[in-house]
């Protein structure tokens, strides 16, 4: 049975046996068949058919190298492995995606990839460079191709997709692919741009424009498939296509944080502040977390009580009973100091953001699981000016957004940011320029200024290209937002 695309002779000893939309190659070595990519599962038979056509057998096939996890690309490996007998490579970071949940049944490959892997069989050796963005654990691979006693370098970019690093994509609870994923994507294209190639494929046909050349390889005399200039105009079509994602999203979707909800009106980390906060037009709400002597976490910003509350002693001095009977004051307005719980079951269900920001060590455990209990690990951001705190959230819940409180941050800042996995970048916002945001932005940072002080400020933040700011004036951002 054939696909909706013949198989056919690129190159060398280079084979195209997959669908249109669903590319498969094969390079033909003395040793039998290197695959590359193994399609989705229905893309199976047509493959089977194609090596057929060619004069191939199953069993020639030796070695399926999987660009990604993604199941177009890897669903038909788990299939072809028991067809062919052949070893299957994919890289250990996207073993998440060839799950029972993913492909609906599991897979597991025979060997995991790493980057520099020189792949050979028989006469023919595959490079494979880690190239993530697309996925956690993309793989690009290079060879050469010998036509009329010339050699030329082959290359697929193993995923070049951006959807994928869409907010609305990276947001979604059951895909958990970290922003920083964005940051990786453009460092795949600095790497790949100093690999040379002559001849590109693709993970699908319209990527490298495969119908076209197929079309022209029976008329014109050169192989349309060499052209040494393509490589590098898909990268930069690549990188501009993620940029385009990066401008609309922070034009659309920026976060007016309540500080403290709105704690110019009401009294500060208060439900009433909460509810003043989105009634003044905040899309999100900013507070603070300590706790209590019996391990609560409350809304409280300071380490002791007595600025807002008048009492004397620290919020971890009381349980949380004796901590309810004091007041918080604003202007002669009086609340409680509300619970983290009270805060997610009033809150959460919201079309809201949250940044929770940790004032106090030994809390991260307890106010992940309330978030995850509360389902708002999608839309929330755990903050701390102690990078450690950042740390050990991340070591107990690998998906939650994170930000570094910091006045500023120095080159070495973002780098140890990186390392650690943090997501977000929460400066003074007199440190924010234009500039300095795009270039977080390129290294997949997002952008929360802070210390907002007054509406000129605010029209900067927002104007440099920001992703949100914690603000005590909401209503001013809101219409500020509005009427841009
Ligand atoms: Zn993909």
């Amino acid at each position: 049975m054939l696909g909706d695309t013949s198989p056919f002779r690129i190159a060398g000893n280079l084979y195209f046996v997959g669908t249109r939309a669903k590319s498969c190659h094969v390079l033909s070595t003395s040793r039998g068949l290197i695959m590359i990519d193994s399609g989705g599962i229905d893309t199976v038979d047509a493959i089977l058919g194609s090596l057929d056509t060619l004069g191939f057998s199953p069993k020639d096939v030796k070695i399926i190298l999987l660009s990604h996890g993604h199941p177009d690309h890897a669903g038909g490996a788990k299939r072809l492995r028991e067809v062919t007998g052949a070893e299957v490579y994919l890289a250990e970071e996207d073993l998440k995606y060839v799950s029972e949940s993913q492909l609906g049944f599991r897979f597991v490959p025979d060997h995991f990839l790493f980057d520099g892997d020189e792949i050979s069989l028989g006469d023919t050796t595959v490079t494979c460079l880690f190239t993530p963005g697309h996925t956690e654990g993309t793989f690009s691979f290079f060879f050469d191709l010998v036509e009329n006693g010339m050699t030329y370098r082959a290359g697929m970019f193993g995923g070049s997709g951006v959807n994928q690093l869409k907010k609305s994509y990276l947001n979604r609870p059951d895909r958990r692919v970290s922003y920083l994923m964005r940051g990786a994507f453009f460092k795949t294209l600095d790497r790949l741009e100093e690999e040379h190639v002559d001849i590109m494929i693709g993970n699908h046909t319209w990527q490298n424009n495969q119908d076209e050349k197929y079309k022209k390889m029976f008329s014109s005399p050169e192989n349309p498939f060499i052209d040494p200039t393509e490589w590098m105009k898909y990268l930069t079509r690549a990188r501009e296509a993620l940029w385009k994602i990066i401008r609309e999203e922070a034009k659309t979707e920026f976060v007016n944080y309540a500080h403290r909800g709105a704690s110019d009106l009401r009294p500060e980390n208060t439900m009433m502040a909460f509810y003043a906060g989105i009634a003044l037009g905040a899309n999100g709400l900013e507070t603070d977390v300590q706790t209590t002597r019996d391990g609560i976490p409350v809304l409280f910003h300071d380490e002791t009580l007595l600025r807002v509350t008048g009492e004397a002693g620290a919020v971890r001095d009381y349980p949380l009973a004796e901590l309810k009977k004091f007041t918080v004051k604003k202007d002669g307005v009086v609340d409680r100091i509300p619970t983290l719980e009270e805060f997610l079951a009033v809150f959460a269900w919201r079309d809201l953001t949250f940044a929770i920001e940790l004032k106090t060590d030994g809390a991260e455990e307890i106010v992940a699981d309330l978030i995850y209990r509360y389902g708002v690990d999608c839309k929330c951001v755990v903050t701390s000016f102690a990078l450690d705190r950042l740390r050990r959230i991340r070591a107990i819940a690998p998906e939650l957004r994170t930000g570094w409180l910091k006045k500023d941050v120095s080159d070495e800042d973002l780098d140890a940011m990186e390392a650690a996995g943090v997501d977000e970048i929460c400066v003074r916002a007199e440190n924010v320029t234009p500039e300095r945001v795009e270039e977080w932005h390129a290294r997949g940072f997002n952008v929360r200024p802070w210390a907002v002080t007054d509406d000129d400020l605010m029209r900067r933040v927002v104007d440099a290209g920001a992703d949100g700011m914690t603000i005590n004036f909401p209503d001013r951002l809101a219409a500020y937002l509005k009427n841009r």
